[in-house]
């Protein structure tokens, strides 16, 4: 096992219902540090590009509209094994089948309103990181 960073998101949904501190909680009493974190407003490009890979589907349009829709907060964890650890902690992508006690089946409201985003694979943590922090941001 080894110390990781991975990258993740308080969607808006989460934001709006004033649930960042709960989710918070979540992550650090799973032993996750929350080593930089910012609140923005996501533009539309940003969007577009963070969620690239799935420009294909039919719902891109739609994703892209709700994480532009209110305020994110983006964040970088670290911890052993952070990426898995992250994904365990968050539950499955659709609420409806993510398991007791998972952040997705206690606050998402939906498949796509689902409160959290969490990098998938170490590389992608890397990739994502760089997009919206920079090494100085991050204060392990
Ligand atoms: P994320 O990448 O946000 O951590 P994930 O890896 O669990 O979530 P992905 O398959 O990468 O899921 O989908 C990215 C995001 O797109 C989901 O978190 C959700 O907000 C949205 N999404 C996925 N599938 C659907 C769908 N069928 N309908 C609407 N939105 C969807
Ligand atoms: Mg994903």
């Amino acid at each position: 096992m080894a110390i990781e960073r991975t990258f993740s998101i308080l969607k808006p949904d989460a934001t709006r219902r004033n649930l960042t501190g709960a989710i918070n909680a979540r992550f650090e009493s799973a032993g996750l540090r929350i080593v930089a974190q910012r609140r923005i407003r996501m533009t539309q490009a940003q969007a577009m590009k963070f969620y690239e890979i799935h420009k294909d589907r039919p719902f891109y349009g739609e994703l892209v509209s709700f994480m532009t829709s209110g305020p994110v907060v983006v964040q970088v964890l670290e911890g052993e094994n952070a990426v898995a650890r992250n994904r365990e902690i968050m539950g499955a992508t659709n609420p409806q089948n993510a398991a007791p006690g998972t952040i997705r089946k206690d606050f998402a409201e939906s498949i796509e309103a689902n409160s959290v985003h969490g990098s998938d694979s170490l590389e992608n943590a890397a990739t994502e990181i760089g997009l919206f922090f920079d090494e100085s941001d991050i204060v392990g």
